[in-house]
């Protein structure tokens, strides 16, 4: 309870600094919003704000661990869920290190069972293995190689909502979480009225869920000599998506891999020789038959991993979830005391999250129980291991918020 008093007087200081960065979503006023408070992590929503000052003065009182607002629009944002006038909601994608696996959370991240006390390394499972209780907690680093694959997710939807959905660029905001991800939020009037099986569809087509290759040009053509067609690489949507990935596999996977699709030894030999001609020819013209010993069994796996590289892996029930709350922007996360950020000029390849999200400043000293090695703006700290340090505010912060550190009264 200490540390959680400690915390929420950083926040608490933060915040009669800086609530004037809050940015609040458009039409503030049909939101509704919530909170957690360090206080027994206690939930506080349906709450509803006439202009940004109330928010503010709400916020820099309150100083809360997490702030949210509702993608949805509302009447009556205050009522509860059934009397609140569903007006429509912005479109919202997650996409986080939590639903990507990554191979780097065998080494930091881990769980443990608070029924039983099993724990592990990497992703915490649903149930406990030894007990099949689902009394898991997780324990779960933010950490750089984990943010580079959201990040590339982020990009691989924002192309589908572009080339495939016809939808601008100035029509959606990415934010980063403050913590394992990013947001995406589209605001246009095309999407805002959308049902929840509507958009379970879109989620579906960015996942490519039971995306059949025979549907998008995969096909064996009978006749004297049978012959196999398929999609072209500058084909609009999936097909030409289907065709990348698959030139991408052939001309990058070594033989090992191509037999994982059952191709023969000799067959993946020779795809792995051929391969700079390959490379080359396919750019002009896939010749989906020119291969020797892939027949369309084969064609159909390579063609199903490509996909699987090609969607975007968003988390399902976020976009789905009409009356979703979502991180307020400019608001700390009170998992790492990070910012939550909109991402500037919507250039998210430059944008680095471990040196614009910080928020605090100074010097704390702690006592750090455990922690893997990371970096802060130019600075990399750790690994430590049960020692007292005194650290920049971000960092000790940091620390401090993933129960990795306390603070150390002097
Ligand atoms: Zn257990
Ligand atoms: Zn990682």
């Amino acid at each position: 309870l200490q540390v959680e008093d400690y915390i929420r007087k950083k926040f608490a200081e933060y915040y009669m600094r800086n609530s004037y960065r809050i940015k609040p979503p458009p039409q503030m006023e049909k939101r509704e919003y919530g909170f957690i408070l360090f206080k027994e992590k206690m939930m506080i929503r349906h709450k509803s704000f006439g202009n940004v000052e109330e928010l503010k003065s709400f916020i820099e009182n309150v100083a809360p661990s997490d702030a949210y607002h509702s993608a949805a629009y509302y009447l009556k944002p205050e009522e509860d869920m059934e009397k609140k006038g569903w007006l429509g909601a912005d479109l919202i994608f997650d996409l986080d290190a939590d639903h990507i696996e990554t191979p780097c959370k065998k080494q930091h991240d881990k769980w443990v069972c608070e029924n039983c006390g099993t724990s592990g390394k990497g992703q915490a499972p649903e149930n406990c293995p030894a007990c099949q209780q689902m009394k898991i907690k997780e324990e779960a680093w933010l950490c750089e190689q984990c943010l580079e694959k959201a990040k590339d997710e982020t990009i691989k939807l924002i192309d589908m909502l572009i080339s495939d959905f016809g939808l601008a660029q100035n029509q959606m905001s990415i934010h980063f979480s403050g913590h394992r991800g990013y947001h995406l939020h589209v605001r246009s009037e095309e999407v805002i009225g959308l049902s929840e099986s509507e958009r379970r569809e879109i989620v579906d087509y960015i996942l490519g869920t039971g995306l059949d290759p025979v549907f998008h040009g995969l096909l064996v053509k009978k006749g004297k000599t049978e012959s196999l067609t398929g999609p072209e690489l500058t084909d609009p949507g999936w097909r030409g998506r289907l065709a990348r990935g698959v030139y991408e596999i052939l001309t990058k996977a070594e033989e090992i891999e191509l037999m994982k699709f059952g191709l023969t030894k000799s067959a993946a030999r020779k795809i792995v020789e051929k391969r700079d001609e390959l490379t080359v020819n396919w750019l002009k013209k896939i010749e989906w038959g020119s291969l020797s010993g892939v027949g369309f069994k084969a064609w159909r796996k390579i063609a199903e991993k490509a996909v699987t590289n090609k969607s975007a892996r968003i988390d399902t029930v976020v976009t789905t979830d009409i009356h979703r709350l979502i991180r307020l922007t400019e608001t700390l996360n009170g998992k790492t005391g990070l910012r939550v950020l909109e991402v500037k000029d919507k250039n998210l390849e430059a944008f680095d999250p471990f040196k614009e999200a910080l928020a605090f400043e100074g010097e704390e000293t702690i006592y750090i129980k455990e922690a893997p090695q990371f970096r802060l703006g130019e600075e990399t700290y750790g690994p430590y291991q049960k020692q007292k340090k005194e650290l920049p505010a971000a960092a000790a912060l940091l620390l401090i918020c993933k129960g990795k550190a306390v603070p150390v009264n002097e």
